[in-house]
């Protein structure tokens, strides 16, 4: 890879990759991991969150909701620390074009990287008020952030002065108006539509058929069943109040995780028939942000989306037809995430990129938690949820609630 010798150079970097993302039709949004004493780009990605449909260049389908850009290189490090022998996180630096969202922040922070940022998102990004305070953030970890994050300054006529910690790759350096224009405007102008695909695909419930009526070698039952042995072999009679039914898929899938990671927990995703899809434990031996939470949105996301893709179209056919979109099911997490942890503001910030808009039927809530972790109160994880950036509390609007069913907790208990 090449190396870079100032913040204006890194910037443009990551600009490149934005150019490659806003071809793709998804977020225009670039970032590296560069060498803080070295200036290697060790490694550069782009938001990977809408992928070409059947190589189609002009219709495309949500892959992943938590691909974007830094997540993804968060993951890239942990996926080859050992192998190329790589520095650890506070040696490096992720410059991206564009202020973190949510997921990526607290990927970031869980991560320990230094940031260093040339446009702020004023929406969705942790920083959206400029201010370098991160309401966002659970106050144990804002110090963290205002130690190890920078806004790169920008010369005249933008004329923004720096903000933030000298620790990231060329502390205290700037670029110029036509870099920082660049990664502002191109990510402007992606936005809205990516965000209307990716909250926009899949059919209305009315319109839904009941995967649980389908045999055994249908593609869509073979694919559930292949990412969790409990897929469709649960019903809840709501959909939005489980009851104790979901314990044991809960309770078995958090012990056979907890034996690889020492994580005991679970996060199941039911349809609007009620039907469990997939019930996934976190993979964090892998990753640290690799949660059940992150783990369960993802992995349906890419086998929704390879099914949509199949070159058969009677696959095709019976992945739209069978299949719902996130926003119609129910998330159930056997834990809450803890509030006070950067993975808890990952974690809120991943369920609104799943959404990427309003919840429909949101009584009682589509983002529920069976137990709270440790001494947290529902309070505590309010708090965090009411204090995201404006795009999580006007637009996806992230409220977690406790399961309604008391059998539920009183049999999940049981089994903890
Ligand atoms: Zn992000």
């Amino acid at each position: 890879m090449s190396t870079v010798n100032s913040a204006q150079e890194a910037v443009n970097t990551v600009a490149d990759q934005a150019i490659l993302a806003a071809l793709q039709q998804t977020f225009a949004v670039g970032g590296a991991i560069i060498n803080n004493a070295t200036g290697e780009v060790i490694v550069a990605m782009h938001n990977n969150v809408l992928m070409p449909f059947l190589g189609n260049t002009t219709y495309f389908l949500p892959h992943d909701p938590t691909a974007h850009g830094e997540r993804q290189l968060v993951d890239w490090y942990y996926e080859n620390v050992a192998a190329l022998n790589l520095p650890t996180p506070s040696q490096l630096t992720i410059v991206t074009t564009l202020d973190p969202c949510a997921m990526c922040a607290g990927s970031l922070l869980t991560a320990g990287f230094n940031v260093a940022v040339s446009a702020i998102d004023t929406y969705a990004g942790i920083n959206y008020n400029s201010q370098f305070n991160f309401p966002s953030l659970p106050p144990q970890i804002r110090q963290q952030a205002q130690n190890s994050w920078a806004y790169y300054a920008i010369a005249a006529p933008v004329s923004r002065p720096y903000q933030g910690s000298m620790r990231p790759v060329f502390g205290g350096q700037g670029i110029d108006s036509s870099a920082y224009y660049l990664t502002a405007s191109i990510f402007d102008a992606s936005v809205n539509t990516v965000r209307e695909a990716s909250n926009n695909s899949g059919l209305d419930p009315s319109h839904l058929k009941n995967p649980a009526t389908l045999p055994a070698n249908s593609p869509v039952r073979k694919a559930l069943t292949k990412l969790s042995p409990y897929a469709l072999t649960v019903c809840s009679l709501n959909p939005r109040d489980p009851g104790a039914e979901l314990a044991p898929p809960l309770l078995q899938t958090a012990q056979k995780a907890a034996q690889k990671t020492e994580v005991f927990n679970s996060v199941a995703l039911l349809d609007p028939f009620g039907n469990l899809l997939v019930c996934l434990g976190g993979v964090e031996n892998e990753s640290p942000i690799k949660t059940a939470f992150m783990e369960t949105t993802r992995s349906y996301a890419v086998m929704r989306w390879t099914l949509m893709n199949d070159p058969d179209p009677a696959v095709r056919a019976e992945a739209e037809q069978y299949l719902t979109h996130p926003k119609y099911g129910t998330f159930v997490f056997l834990y809450a995430p803890d509030p006070t942890t950067p993975q808890a503001v990952m974690t809120f910030g991943a369920y609104g990129s799943t959404m990427e808009g309003p919840v429909p039927l949101s009584y009682p809530s589509n983002l529920q938690y069976v137990l709270l972790p440790g001494n947290t109160t529902p309070q505590a994880l309010s708090t965090l949820a009411q204090n995201l950036p404006p795009f999580y509390t006007q637009s996806v609007q992230v409220a977690p609630a406790q399961v309604l069913s008391q059998d539920l907790i009183n049999a999940v208990k049981k089994g903890v």
